[in-house]
């Protein structure tokens, strides 16, 4: 491997190598909401110098910093410190802001029900370049022209916390959405006589999905049933929460059960980490290792429009991931530098 100003200027296997050491592109994770006790919401300063290094730990060199449901006028501050984080450019480099919600339908998981809105299309206008992933419902009203209007701005459009009609899905996809926000959770699903969302993301070749692999949010045998159906078109994220912190703005939680959850024990985000949900793929879900790292790093990178990362090749920026025999990350590179 040799790497010129940060990028792989060519890449050949080294005869003499006695160590089980795996080289694998770094992880792009396109929703997290948060880590350990920090909220991406509420970050400031050296907040993001932390989270950047939790993210290194993970072998993530990409990401989103990920907003869910909240009022309107509230989405102003954080992503301007997004946007400062991102310029800043300190550790994983922020790709995008993923705003999730507050246009969701009829499953709104966690999110806070009385922030909800109707669709606003001249707020989704007046959006700032930051922001280039926005999980929608496309059973709202609107939902067609917010799609359009999105995808026209090159943002991707993801299907999220939500129980459309097949005709809704469509109409979506032909405005313009091309993700599906973690796979089986929040949606409809994959009953045989009344297919959901899921059902839809599962066969049609048009959608890629986010899957949170950490075992609850999803059974080992539903993630085999995604890996079945279309196993280059996952992208594995974490949606991490600050669990840590005991609440997210009003918001009560608390891990139980492996998860960050309601006081009903509905989930809330997660407490994963991405190389933690590519172990447990090739560990407990018999996924083999090359499809895990496309689903933790090729697909998501490529869904977000990057070509220059996302795989180990000449030319690629050198992001890179090393991993000893039991897939632990044990080297972390951003652009050919060690971190
Ligand atoms: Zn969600």
């Amino acid at each position: 491997m040799h790497v010129e100003a940060g990028a792989i200027a060519a890449v050949e296997p080294r005869g003499d190598a006695t160590s089980a050491v795996t080289l694998v592109p770094g992880f792009v994770d396109v929703q997290v909401n948060g880590i350990d006790d920090i909220d991406v919401a509420h970050a400031h300063g050296d907040d993001w110098r932390r989270l950047g290094r939790l993210l290194l730990a993970q072998g993530v060199t990409s990401w989103c910093p990920t907003l869910v449901t909240n009022a309107l006028e509230r989405y102003a501050e954080p992503l301007q410190r997004i946007q400062q984080a991102s310029d800043d450019s300190v550790g994983p480099s922020i790709i995008s802001a993923h705003i999730e919600g507050p246009f969701i339908g009829g499953a709104p998981g966690a999110h806070n029900r009385e922030m909800i809105s109707a669709i606003d299309l001249d707020w989704l206008a007046s959006l700032p370049p930051i922001v280039r992933l926005v999980t929608l419902a496309p059973e709202l009203p609107k939902a067609v022209a917010a799609i359009q209007l999105l995808a026209a701005r090159g943002v991707v459009v993801s299907l999220g916390h939500s129980t459309p009609t097949l005709a809704n899905i469509d109409a979506a996809i032909l405005a313009g959405a091309t993700m599906v926000t973690h796979l089986f959770n929040g949606m409809s699903g994959v009953h045989h006589r009344d297919p959901g969302l899921a059902a839809a993301a599962l066969v049609d070749d048009r959608l890629t999905v986010g899957l949170i692999a950490d075992l609850v949010h999803v059974h080992p045998l539903a993630i085999r049933l995604a890996f079945r159906s279309k196993p280059d078109q996952i992208a594995l994220v974490t949606d991490s929460v600050g669990w840590r912190a005991g609440s997210i703005g009003a918001v009560r939680m608390a891990l139980r059960d492996g998860a960050p959850r309601l006081a009903d024990g509905t989930l809330a985000g997660s407490a994963l980490s991405m190389d933690q949900a590519m172990r447990n793929l090739v560990q407990a879900c018999g996924v083999p290792l090359d499809v895990a790292v496309r689903a933790a790093s090729t697909t998501p990178a490529r869904l977000m429009g990057l070509t220059d990362r996302g795989e180990i090749a000449v030319g690629q920026r050198a992001d890179l991931v090393t991993l000893d025999d039991e897939l632990r990350v044990t080297g972390t590179w951003v652009a050919g530098e060690r971190t």
